[in-house]
């Protein structure tokens, strides 16, 4: 049973198809397009939505930005400077809409979502036809339409906490896919705009992520990443108790060879959910754990809701289920306040965890949240020597964690030929890392056993195993 708040109605849905069946039926409609995504997972999905509406709509793939009659930027705001690239991108393109008038550029995403960007972009971007937020993703046939019957610009943002389902949907692979199981967040990390550009956690029914993953697999799909800004707290508002592990486990029923998903907070690591990845046949054993400080204080203003001692024992409880897991893992370094002493219990944590890999950021503050009010901001000079740090570390951990693959043998799905040779392939490993084996482009797709024989610049390298 749908929940009806949640859910983009069935009439709805019916009207953006008219829509896009009148863009399609337009003489003067784009006939190209152009899609530039920034950012994380999550938006690359969307971007794959945006192409399959775009292509249900009739238009073609352009080979570059400037030739298509449609261009669209789907952006990202997690950061300062993702915002910055973005709108200069999207500025450099104003030059070339001056020969090309009939041009569309549009901008979606968290980006203009922010609170104030959309006023923005209709002063100050007049160039820009088309611009909305992540809750309108669905209505952009509707948009599309406008912007073509009257010439006028349209932006619109709504706050909307809504799963809009059945949007076509144009993969960029055919051997893996995203699969979105929830959507938005409501954990307010003091320091993440997330909440405000993404809306509050709502997740998609467990049928209709079945059904989905079911076709995926059908479709000859290897590999499935499910998406979500917390997937460990799947389920809310799911009747019956039916929460992330639940639906693990249903996946792991399905036969899809992998099953990876992205992201987690420690704090809704459940034991159930870690028993349930132990006992599974396709869940495979790797887990992003972000961990963002290894100071208690700096945790507490972050709002994270976990210690540095709850972290240390969720590893530890992993590692014990699952010998070997793959362990990745966030950072942040400079956030309001953090000492010396307190950076220096961040370098700490990584020493004891040995993270496989690790992505490291300087402490960024977005305007709206509570961090960018907190008093005593670290010195970009400070943060940059503490980054310095600990990537150095990082490094050097990576390299002795990364050892223990090798004698191993592990299996990797083949995404295409590496950048090092035109004889070898490379992919990733069931435990989330990098392998580089001997292989030709027939193999791209296909599921390689591999020894591990040696470790490259962070990248495993391996003989196949299947031959
Ligand atoms: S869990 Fe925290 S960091 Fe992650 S999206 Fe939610 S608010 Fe942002």
């Amino acid at each position: 049973m749908k929940r009806e708040a949640v859910f983009v109605s069935e009439e709805e849905l019916n009207r953006q198809r008219a829509f896009a069946e009148a863009v399609r039926e337009n003489p003067d409609r784009p006939e190209s397009y152009y899609v530039v995504t920034y950012g994380c997972q999550m938006n690359a999905h969307d971007s794959e939505k945006i192409t399959g509406m775009l292509e249900d709509m009739g238009m073609k793939p352009a080979e570059k930005r400037e030739d298509a009659d449609f261009v669209i930027f789907n952006t990202c705001c997690i950061r300062e400077n993702a915002e910055r690239k973005a709108l200069g991108n999207v500025t450099w393109l104003k030059e070339v809409k001056k020969t090309r008038p009939k041009m569309i550029i549009a901008v979606c995403g968290c980006m203009v979502q922010e609170p104030g960007m959309a006023q923005r972009i209709f002063r100050k971007y007049g160039f820009i036809n088309l611009a909305f937020g992540t809750a309108n993703l669905h209505k952009l046939p509707e948009y599309l339409h406008r912007v073509l019957e009257t010439g006028l610009n349209v932006v619109q943002v709504e706050n909307q906490d809504v799963i809009a389902e059945e949007i076509p949907v144009r993969r960029l692979r055919y051997d893996f896919a995203y699969l979105t199981i929830m959507y938005g967040c409501d954990n307010f990390c003091s320091y993440c705009i997330v909440p405000y550009v993404r809306g509050r956690e709502r997740s998609r029914e467990p049928e209709a992520i079945l059904r989905e993953a079911r076709e995926l697999k059908e479709s000859g799909v290897r590999e499935i990443m499910l998406l979500g800004q917390n997937v460990n707290s799947y389920g809310k508002g799911i009747p019956g108790g039916f929460g992330f592990p639940e639906l693990l486990k249903e996946l792991d029923g399905l036969g899809i060879p992998r099953i990876r998903f992205m992201t987690s907070h420690p704090k809704d690591l459940s034991d159930r959910l870690i028993d349930v990845m132990a006992g599974s046949a396709h869940i495979l054993p790797q887990f992003h754990l972000p961990v963002q400080s290894g100071s208690n204080a700096i945790l507490e203003k972050m709002n994270r809701h976990y210690t540095r001692e709850q972290y240390l024992e969720r590893v530890r409880r992993l590692r014990e289920a699952i010998p070997g897991i793959g362990l990745s893992t966030d950072l942040i370094v400079g956030f309001p306040g953090e000492t010396e002493a307190q950076f220096e219990e961040t370098m700490d944590l990584v020493r004891e965890v040995g993270f496989d890999s690790a992505f490291t950021f300087i402490y960024s503050p977005r305007v709206g949240t509570k961090a960018a009010e907190m008093p005593d901001p670290v010195p970009e000079a400070i943060s940059s020597v503490r980054i310095q740090k600990l990537i150095a570390l990082q490094e050097e951990r990576q390299q002795e964690a990364l050892q223990r693959f090798i004698g191993t043998e592990e299996e990797i799905l083949v995404e295409g030929l590496s950048k090092r040779s035109s004889r070898a392939v490379s992919g990733r490993g069931t435990h989330g890392i990098s392998v580089t084996v001997d292989g030709t482009e027939a193999d791209i797709g296909e599921i390689l056993k591999c020894r591990i024989t040696g470790l490259k610049n962070n990248t495993l390298t391996g003989e196949r195993a299947d031959q």
